[in-house]
């Protein structure tokens, strides 16, 4: 494993949800940190790899409260590490996947801090698979296009050519869309999708609340997706129609 020296920060992904989808990487740097700053998407039971002497800091969005600054986070990381900390940055997911890890590093960079990145499973290729969705499958789709939906004022994004993704992505996996489901269905019929396209709404991917809602995209644009609530990926294309298929045979999840 690379060394964690004190004094660096480790930008770490820590998976969709399940805790056995966190790499050896990032458990191992769970166990030498000193300070852990983690978001709300995180598993806290994977703070529980943590040394018995490590500091947890919660940086995420709070219901109610505005989520902290990206600044004001980097500063606090930079910070830490001139104290002689080994920083543990735990982000959901993979960091650099629309999760402004690349924007912490890149303020990492520009004070000077050393840092190392560890990749994550990013909920939008492990969580789909583990509700039985293939992002690639060589019979339906030779690309897949990854999509935010909002831009930073909340709303669909308008830097997004519906049109391009439309006639140019067989499949679309949607990251935060729950909210904006209507708007992101109308757009791909008014591009020119078919109304009966398989759609899944994945809610809570990989964790003993993980649901798979299908439908269609007529439906979507309609806001017809009951039981849908965020953390959600919306997955539009043939690949869906693989889920009865491929949902993984498996006793149900029982807890202890
Ligand atoms: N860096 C993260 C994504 C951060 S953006 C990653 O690589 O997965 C946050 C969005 O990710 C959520 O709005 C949702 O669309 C998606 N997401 C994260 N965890 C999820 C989960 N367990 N189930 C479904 N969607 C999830």
């Amino acid at each position: 494993m690379p060394p964690f020296p004190a004094g660096c920060v480790w930008l770490v992904g820590a998976g969709p949800g399940d805790l056995g989808l966190l790499t050896l990487q990032a458990a191992w740097a769970l166990a030498q940190a000193d300070i852990i700053f983690f978001d709300a998407l995180v598993n806290e039971d994977v703070l529980r790899l943590a040394g018995g002497g490590a500091e947890f800091v919660f940086v995420g969005k709070r219901a109610g409260c505005p989520s902290p600054k990206q600044s004001d986070i980097t500063a606090l990381l930079v910070s830490a590490a001139r104290k002689g900390k080994r920083v543990l940055r735990l982000k959901g997911g993979d960091p650099y996947v629309f999760g402004r890890g690349a924007e912490e590093a890149q303020g990492l960079v520009a004070a000077g801090t050393p840092f190392r990145v560890a990749p994550g499973v990013t909920a939008g290729i492990g969580g789909l698979a583990a509700a039985g969705i293939p992002v690639t499958h060589r019979d339906v789709n030779q690309s897949v296009t990854f999509v935010t939906a909002h831009d930073a004022s909340g709303g669909l994004s308008q830097k997004l050519n519906w049109a391009a993704l439309a006639a140019g992505s067989p499949v679309l996996v949607i990251y935060m869309g729950v909210r904006l489901m209507r708007e992101i269905g109308a757009s791909l019929l008014a591009a020119g999708r078919a109304p009966d396209e398989s759609v899944a709404v994945v809610s809570h991917a990989t964790t003993p609340r993980q649901t798979v809602l299908r439908t269609t995209l007529e439906r979507l644009a309609a806001g017809d997706a009951p039981g849908a609530e965020a953390p959600a990926l919306i997955v539009i294309g043939r690949v869906v129609d693989l889920a009865p298929v491929l949902a993984p045979i498996a006793p149900a999840l029982v807890e202890a």
